[in-house]
């Protein structure tokens, strides 16, 4: 194979202008193209140089040729395979950047001869996926976000593991492995020299200049000196990973960068700088409002003092009436009732036990649930067993509350909690002196209500999680926390601003606060900046598809089915769009259930199922699937591919953008898989 270095008529420029050409087959010119492998042109090949090309697929899939061998780095769907195959390239290896489905999907399903070498960081999330699947910690009390769960659904062949600065030779180039951290924690990327050409494939580290393709996946447990925090608490946690992974990747001096989903990045100096910026600006203007502040102000240090981010509010006494036990707050009425607000521990029935016995209550009278989250509902189911007191919550707690199984959320209890009252947003009710009037308050998750209880003298406002002294409980991304006008904090605070209230509560604070009116205004106009700083980091037609990691999910998340049989699920689709979002979707049984293999994504997106979806309005369709009458007990994983036509480049596909799960019962026993609760693991006293 000859090679082809830096030749007079090899330039910068030429190459520049080639491959911001597009998608045409693109060649650089070639002198000595003698023993050069030429695949036939394809609209999706375009070749970087004589001996180096990118296959656009799901993913952007490193092409390196040894004569009609090649090399890929990460590999799509079935796409690539068919493409090899019909351009007669054999391929020998794949290199794969991280852990993600879409990165390997196609080996899946094709037979395929080449080795699959993996980060050594990552080799159990390719050949032991069945480990993941079945540990409770990845399906109830979720407080780590990693590993993601964009995890295979079953385990690949992999012929070894790689590690950062080992390199290795095929053909012409050498490919050096760097270890870049950050969208995953074992991440890897390739420095390919080749042609006399420094390349370098960094996965999902980026998406372009100055951009990640979504921020979830930069959910990361803060940690300094002793101090570490689940992966609950660490918005953006990872950010300081990322930039220490471009500074590598800019260290090694690369011509270009290409990433898995944006594709070729020509200035790298440019565009991997840019995004250091804008990750510093983000984490910047998140900790300025942020209520982590009060619970962990150690991990803040370097912010004291900062005169642009908001002061914390003055800590109040609450009213003489008011109890606080664990995460529950207790009025008392004149005439010695109980209302009690979220029952998170056995602890919190035994104290109000003992209120009775020794006269300081008389009897408990209703149970108001502030949101989903373990530690405010694991123990209601005895709660109102003990106290056969009603139970009170808004739509969104009780959509999921109810009916836990159908969801996979952060903090998510496998209790299953009955509501007897699901109160209408500003439905007051009268309890005693006090009037109560619930509210849907999408602050800390999605799935929130507030309650304001007003007596004669008091105006209460109690806030579930969502605000601490220090400002906004928005640190966990994967709770949802929206920003268009009028969702979100931004109704929350605009609810506030309205109400005024007199005190405002947090379920893990045991003083009182309020926040006036200006402080409100305050915080919107640091979302609002934040807006614009989202718009700028994420690819998206609107930023929120790169924030809402759950904007495709599926309902139920989990159910059992029996072999033979058939399931149903439906996909709800958000579209975070003002106009109509339209998408194409299929869902992804086991590759053992289906039986013939899909066609490549690309060949077949537009004979998926096809849905229009209002804007900022939620879609939803509904899919059957059978499942074969020699299923074993266990569980599997569907996986849900989606193409959006409109996107930048059109369509985007995202190859198992979510997952349900279904658990097929052993008939003889009824016995369930693994779906036993794990014990609550959490940061005791943290919101
Ligand atoms: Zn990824
Ligand atoms: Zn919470």
């Amino acid at each position: 194979m000859s090679r082809l270095g830096h030749t007079p008529d090899w330039s910068r420029r030429k190459f520049l202008t080639a491959s911001t050409a597009g998608l045409a087959g693109l060649a650089i010119p070639v002198r000595s193209a003698s023993a050069r492998y030429d695949p036939p042109v394809h609209p999706q090949f375009q070749r970087l140089s004589q001996n180096l090309g990118l296959l656009r697929g799901t993913i952007h899939v490193g092409v390196v040729f040894n004569g009609n061998e090649a090399l890929l780095i990460d590999c799509g769907d079935v796409g690539t395979f068919e493409w090899a195959a019909a351009a007669g390239i054999k391929v020998n290896k794949v290199l794969v950047t991280h852990h993600h489905r879409e990165q390997v999907m196609g080996l899946l399903s094709e037979e395929t001869n080449a080795e699959v070498l993996v980060s050594a960081a990552e080799e159990k999330y390719f050949t032991d996926v069945a480990q993941y699947w079945l540990a409770p910690s990845s399906r109830w009390h979720i407080y780590n976000q990693r590993p993601h769960h964009w995890m295979l659904p079953q385990s690949v062949k992999v012929a070894g593991v790689l590690k950062g600065g080992e390199s290795l030779t095929w053909g012409s180039a050498t490919i050096k492995v760097l270890e870049t951290p950050g969208h995953t924690d074992g991440s890897v990327s390739f420095l390919v020299a080749v042609d006399g050409l420094r390349v370098v494939f960094c996965g999902d580290l980026l998406y372009g200049p100055g951009q990640v393709p979504d921020l979830y996946c930069l959910q990361k447990g803060l940690h300094r000196g002793q101090r570490r925090t689940s992966d609950y608490h660490g918005f953006l946690g990872a950010r300081e990973t990322v930039k220490e992974s471009l500074h590598r990747v800019l260290g090694q001096q690369p011509d270009l960068v290409v990433t898995s989903a944006g594709g070729v990045i020509e200035k790298p100096e440019v565009g991997l700088q840019l995004l250091i910026e804008r990750l510093d600006s983000l984490y910047d203007t998140y900790v300025s409002t942020s209520a982590l502040r009060h619970y962990f102000p150690e991990l803040f240090e370097e912010f004291q003092g900062r005169a642009d981010h908001l002061p914390f509010r003055p800590q109040l006494a609450p009213p003489a009436y008011l109890r606080h036990i664990g995460t529950s707050w207790i009025i008392r009425s004149q005439d010695g009732a109980a209302f009690v607000m979220d029952c998170g521990s056995p602890r919190v029935i035994e104290a109000l036990e003992k209120m009775i016995t020794a006269g300081e209550i008389t009897r408990v009278e209703g149970l108001w649930i502030t949101h989903y989250h373990d530690d405010h509902v694991d123990a209601v189911p005895q709660f109102l067993e003990k106290f056969a007191c009603p139970c009170y919550t808004v739509r969104p707690v009780a959509e999921v509350i109810t009916r836990p199984m159908a969801w996979r959320l952060p903090c998510i209890s496998p209790s299953v909690v009955r509501v007897d009252r699901v109160l209408a947003d500003g439905e007051f009710f009268s309890w005693h002196e006090f009037r109560m009037t619930p509210f849907d308050f999408p602050g800390q998750t999605l799935y929130h209500g507030a309650l304001f209880a007003e007596n004669a003298t008091d105006k209460l406002l109690f806030v579930g999680d969502s605000f601490t002294p220090a400002g906004i409980d928005d640190y966990c991304i994967q709770n949802r926390n929206f920003l268009h006008d009028g969702s979100g904090f931004l109704r929350c605070l605009d609810l506030i601003s309205q109400l005024k209230p007199t005190h405002m509560f947090n379920c893990h604070v045991d003083s009182a606060f309020t926040f006036r009116p200006e402080d409100c205004q305050a915080i919107k106009e640091r979302l609002q900046h934040r807006r614009e700083l989202l718009k700028a980091i994420l690819p998206w037609r609107d930023f929120h598809f790169g924030i809402d990691e759950f904007w495709v999910r599926c309902d139920p998340y989990e159910q059992t089915a029996s072999p033979g049989g058939k399931v149903i699920l439906d996909l709800v689709i958000l579209n975070h769009l003002t106009e109509a979002l339209d998408v194409h979707v299929r869902v992804v049984p086991p590759a053992s259930w289906s039986g013939e293999r899909l066609p490549s994504a690309l060949r077949s997106w537009q004979d998926w199922q096809q849905v229009s979806i209002a804007g900022r309005k939620e879609g939803r369709i509904s899919q059957e699937i059978f499942v074969p009458k020699s299923t074993a007990p266990g569980r599997y994983v569907v996986m849900v591919d989606i193409a959006i036509p409109g996107e930048t480049p059109s369509p985007r596909i995202l190859c198992g953008v979510t997952e349900a799960v279904i658990v097929i019962q052993d008939v003889s026993t009824k016995t369930l898989f693994h779906n036993r609760p794990s014990p609550v693991r959490r940061e005791r006293g943290r919101g």
